[in-house]
Parts: structure tokens; sequence; C-alpha cells
């Protein structure tokens, strides 16, 4: 019987599984010629998208996995909505100006004015970029005005940056000076920091829930230390906090703890709101202290729309679904429902933490939890010994559904690998305790082995496992570089 191609390539009447599309390769080079029908479309797109992912189970990602059903319908109502159309929808750009005095103020700010200074963002990545050029451009003008050079800028950060900093320095070509974190200083160095600053400095940038370690720095010593330098030297370097997921966090369970706007020097802080502010990606903020910090050559009045739109951000058009999200947390939840959600995190989190510690292999490589997130390593004695690795432990708990990343410290503790929980909302006690059966078996099963794992000969061999994380922390690759080269014993002499 001769085939209806017509009919296979998908009318209404077309069985998905049972059309053309679904036995040929996806186009992956060409726009089809031919349109198919929506629900073969659909499939195909969903098919591709979802089998290896369990929200739930990936505890490498920060970002949110979890919103409400009202939260959901709200954003999902607002998915054809452009933030940048104030005239279309004016109560947008207000909400978003609301969003930006609640967080504001819950940072403390000295600002007298009704409405604050801040611009939302996609993500940390935009609002520590903008933070990043303020300080750059007001840097730059006191420069200028006092007749002296303004082309080598630099700025101060520790080894632990998140991977936006290093694309700030790259873009805009400031030099990233950075203080390295070791298994003492676990944190950045006052300082250690102030070493590295001059007369080039644009700011200090102390991190509040570091990527990589789940720790905060201290920036009222910063502040402190910033103090005194600024008032011997006169170079008056400000501290942008890059508070991805430490902003969100720190108000509601430790509101003592000075990090904020009640630090004189801290004149910017940026946050992820689709981390803690517990959004869908993409959303950040960046807040300053007061409006003469934005510089007026990134505030861009926009007013062919029919309006006079301060705008801020890197990209003009954006999403305003989430800044309906955001603003619907801060009501639904309130400051006690944030609290409460942020201290069931944090509950989990230390309790994994401390049942960690009692497996005799590992030791945490902090004591401290004061971030829903921490990190772990091998027992270095045991090490030494052991026929595994964290890598071979992340890939076993992958074949139960968990995306628990194994990577290497940054610089100077290249050598440390370690493991990473992130305990979002939606990651019970009880699911902790499903995890920690699944590690305590994989761990008792790598003891058996008789010869070590790949992994572990590749380390042995001194062969470099370069573990990278790309943004939050969701995508983690593995590249197996070649040995890094000998260091000349004539150069290592001197
Ligand atoms: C996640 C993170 C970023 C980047 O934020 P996005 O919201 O993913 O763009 C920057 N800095 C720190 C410390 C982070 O944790």
């Amino acid at each position: 019987m001769k085939e209806d191609k017509k009919l296979r390539s998908g009318v209404a009447q077309t069985p998905t599984y049972g059309s053309d599309v679904m036995i040929n390769s996806a186009p992956d080079e060409f726009i089809p010629q031919h349109p198919t029908t929506p629900d073969i479309a659909y499939q195909m797109v969903r098919d591709e998208t979802y089998p290896q992912t369990q929200p739930a189970l990936n505890l490498a990602t920060f970002v949110t996995t979890y919103m409400d059903e009202y939260a959901t319908k709200l954003m999902n109502d607002a998915i054809n909505v452009n933030f940048i159309d104030e005239t279309e929808y004016p109560r947008v750009a207000v909400m978003s100006a609301k969003c930006i005095n609640m967080l504001a103020n819950l940072w403390n700010t000295p600002q007298k004015d009704k409405w604050k200074t801040g611009a939302p963002a996609i993500g940390s990545s935009e609002a520590c970029m903008l933070g990043g050029v303020a300080a750059w451009i007001r840097w730059r003008k006191r420069r200028q005005a006092e007749g002296k050079p303004f082309d080598k800028p630099n700025f101060v950060i520790s080894s632990a940056f998140q991977v936006v900093w290093e694309k700030f320095a790259q873009l805009w070509q400031i030099e990233m000076r950075t203080v390295p974190i070791t298994l003492d200083k676990t944190t950045l160095d006052p300082e250690e920091a102030l070493k590295m600053c001059d007369e080039n400095t644009i700011c200090v940038v102390p991190i509040m829930g570091v990527t990589w370690t789940g720790l905060n720095d201290d920036v009222e010593a910063l502040d402190k230390a910033l103090e005194k330098f600024n008032k011997k030297t006169g170079f008056n370097i400000p501290i942008h906090i890059d508070a991805a997921s430490g902003g969100f966090i720190l108000p509601f369970l430790q509101p003592e703890l000075k990090w904020d706007f009640r630090l004189k020097w801290v004149l910017s802080i940026s946050v992820s709101g689709h981390k803690f502010g517990l959004v869908y990606p993409g959303l950040g903020w960046v807040i300053w202290r007061d409006k003469q910090y934005l510089p007026e050559e990134m505030n861009f009045s926009v007013n062919y729309l029919g309006a006079e739109v301060a705008q801020v951000g890197l990209n003009f058009s954006r999403p305003a679904a989430q800044i309906l999200g955001q603003y619907y947390q801060f009501i639904r939840l309130g400051f006690e429902g944030y609290k409460q959600i942020q201290f069931n995190s944090m509950e989990v989190t230390k309790y994994v933490h401390g049942e960690i510690a009692k497996i005799p292999c590992f030791k945490n490589y902090s004591p401290d939890v004061v971030n829903p997130l921490f990190v772990w390593h091998m027992d270095q004695e045991y090490q030494k010994k052991a026929k595994w690795t964290l890598y071979d432990l992340q890939d076993k708990l992958q074949q139960s559904g968990w995306m628990v990343p194994a990577y290497t410290l940054p610089a100077k503790l290249e050598d440390v690998i370690v493991m990473r929980v992130v305990a979002r909302q939606g990651f019970s006690r009880d699911m902790a305790d499903m995890l920690l059966s699944d590690i305590r078996n994989a761990v008792a099963e790598f003891e058996k082995l008789e010869y070590p794992t790949p992994t572990r000969i590749a380390i042995d061999k001194k062969e470099h496992v370069k573990e990278r994380i790309f943004n939050h922390g969701s995508h983690v690759t593995k590249k197996h570089a070649a040995a890094p080269k000998e260091e000349k014993k004539s150069k290592a002499k001197k």
C-alpha cells in the first residue's frame, strides 16, 4: 500500500509517535522546510529536554526549582510581557521599584528617598557587572577630575570568585587581583586584600555565600580595615558585595551580623532573585547605597516608548514574569515565611553536614555552616590509601539520580577535591536521609575495591583532573587535561 506521506509528516490526526518526524534525526543544521503539528513539535522538544533531569535530586544548582501554583500561574500569565514596555505595563515597572525598596530596606539602606536606587537583572551575573561597572566609572571620574591617569583599573577579590568576575575582568579589561584562600584561611583575608590595593583599585568584592565553599567573607573586618587604609591613603576604595546567595539568607537568619549597608564603605550589593530569593530563573538585583553612587552615564533614560524610562541594565527587552514572581513571594511569604523556609534549608544542611562528619573517610571543609550549602573532602590520611575518589562517588550517586558535584578548589588548593551539597527549598530531611544512605552504601562498596579506579590512577600520576564549575555549579564538566608542565629546575631554584 502506498504510504500517505503528508499524513506521516503530520496533520491533525497523525499519532505523534506514528509520524515521520519520530523516525528521523532531529534537525540540527537547517530549519526544516515544512511545518509539523504542534503536538509532534512539543513532544520532540520535551523528550529532548527532560529525560536526564530530576530537579529535586539536583543538589548542585542554587537555582529555584519549586514555586507554588499561584506563583507559577502568575508567571505563566505574564510570559508575553516585556519588562521594558513600561507604557503598556506601567505597573510592572512600579512593582520592580517596590522590590528594590524592599531589598534596600532588608539590607539596611541609609537612603532617605521614597524610591531607592537599584535595578533588576537577569541574575547575579548581570547584577555583579552593573555594580562593578558603576564602581569603575566612579573611580574613573574621580581620577579624571584629579588629572590622574585612569587606564589601569583593578579590583580585589578572593580566589574563590564566581566565574562572572573573570568575565567582568575580561570584558571591561579590568585587572582582577585575587587573594588566595587556603585550608587555614578559608575566606578573604582583609589584610592580604589591602596589600593588593592601590590608587587604581576600583573596589574590593567580598562574597556572601562563596560558591565554592558556602562560607561568607568577613565584610565587617574588611570595612574596618578599609576605613583605616582609606584614611591613610585617601584612595577611598569602596566595597561591592557579591551576595548572590547570602543576600537572601543573612537578613532572615543572622540579622545581627553586620555585612550590609550598615557598613560605611559598602556602596552596592548584588543578589540572585532566582537563588534563595525563591523565584524561577532568571532574576537578580543590584542595589546602591544612594543615587549618587549610580553614575548618570549608566542610567539611560529612554523616552521613545512614550514615557521617561530609567534603564540601567545591560539588556533592553527582558521578561517581566520574574518580577511578578518576586513581588508575589514577598507578599505571599512575608519576612516570617522567608525565615521559615531559609531556617529549614539550614537545618537540613546542618544535619547532612553533621552526618558527613561521622563518616570516617570524610572531613568537612569548615566546621561552620553559614549558608544552606557546604563542602567536604576526603580525610587526608585516608586519601593516601583510598582506591577511589570523590569523582567516583559523584558518578555512583548519579546512578540513583542524585546530582552532587565533585570539583577541585581554586588556585593553591587545586589538589583538594571537594563535594558540595546545596539544600534548596524542596530538599527535605527525608530526602537527606535517602542521600546519606546512598552515600554510605557507595562508600562501603568502594572500600571493597581491589584495584584503584581510573580517576584515582589519574590523580596518582599527577594528571591534572580539572573541574570547572560553570555559573552556579549546575553544569559540572570534567576536563582531563594533560599533566601540567614541570617547573623548570633553574626557575624553581631562584
Ligand atoms: C551564582 C553566583 C553568581 C552568578 O549568579 P547568576 O545568578 O547565576 O547569574 C555570582 N556570584 C556568586 C557568589 C554566585 O553564587
